[in-house]
């Protein structure tokens, strides 16, 4: 018989697993309490004894600094992930939908209207439940034209009530990220996986994540960027099609819909962890090699 956690020890390590999960790490091991509870379960269910149950791992796809990718077309589809703890196992993802040929440059000049087109058939949307708690729909925000777009999870609260991406906590230091690159906010252009605040700001489920990012994946095919930032482990997902830890995707450019993809970790989990401040300013060097600006001289 499974044990049952009381709510508030089940939310705290919900929270612990999504940490760990931001972070990449996607290995956990189950261990019961101790050998007496092992040997009830054993006992009371036909579950393999814990020394025999394997680590829910996904591989490790580390390759060198600055190596390209090719570009990703319908990935395999992987063994189901086993998330322990979250009420509802990740489902697989479906087949992702490879990349149609890079559609037809839109003219730089008609970029913002392209854009309006997308903004205009997404509407008051109710496609999926995400619309239920929402305020306001958070399209998109930047310059139709920007060289650098990142891209994020979905909207916080603050977003929600603003209708424009990251503009609480996470998004100061995303602004801060962007300065220390030598840009403006104005200049580059931000937009999430979904656009809807999912509820509690938890990650967005299949569903939702594959009801959006059609969109998302128009306003970048517009837009044309040259480098995409995926910022945090939800944004790489549906971005390259494919779950990995990352630990691998990080320190790499990925070809993407025509742009260079750069993996770094979300402003939200840096905010949490500030140690790893370091490691994202290293891949937002890569980005800035990317565009051809100017690294800073080293101390
Ligand atoms: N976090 C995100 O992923 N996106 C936002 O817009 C704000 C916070």
């Amino acid at each position: 018989m499974a044990q049952q956690l009381d709510p508030a020890t089940r939310e705290a390590l919900l929270t612990r697993v999504r940490f760990y999960r931001d972070l990449g790490l996607t290995d956990f091991y189950l261990r019961p309490a101790d050998s007496a509870l092992q040997a009830q379960f054993a006992a009371e269910s036909e579950e393999k004894p814990v020394s025999d149950i394997q680590p829910m791992s996904a591989p490790s796809f580390r390759q060198p600094l600055g190596e390209r990718v090719g570009d990703h077309k319908a990935l395999p589809v992987s063994a189901p992930q086993a998330y322990p703890l979250e009420d509802q196992p990740i489902p697989p993802r479906k087949p992702f939908p490879a990349a149609p040929d890079i559609a037809a440059a839109v003219p730089a000049v008609d970029r913002a209207a392209a854009l309006q087109l997308i903004r205009d058939e997404i509407g008051e949307c109710t496609r999926c439940p995400l619309h239920k708690g929402r305020n306001k729909l958070v399209f998109g925000d930047g310059l139709p034209t920007a060289r650098l777009m990142f891209v994020g999870e979905g909207p916080g609260a603050d977003e929600d009530a603003q209708g424009l991406p990251f503009v609480g906590k996470a998004g100061q230091l995303l602004n801060n990220m962007i300065a220390a690159m030598g840009l403006r906010r104005e200049e580059v252009y931000i937009a999430n996986v979904v656009k809807c605040r999912p509820p509690g700001n938890r990650v967005p489920e299949q569903e939702e994540g594959a009801t959006c990012t059609p969109f998302l994946f128009r306003q970048i095919d517009v837009i044309r960027p040259q480098v995409l930032v995926a910022l945090g482990a939800t944004a790489a997902t549906w971005l390259l099609g494919s779950r990995q830890p990352l630990a691998g995707l990080r320190g790499r450019v990925h070809a993407f819909r025509g742009a260079q993809l750069i993996v770094t970790y979300h402003p939200a989990y840096l905010l949490r962890d500030p140690r790893q401040k370091k490691e994202a300013w290293a891949d937002l060097q890569i980005a800035m090699r990317e565009l051809g600006l100017k690294l800073p001289a080293k101390a």
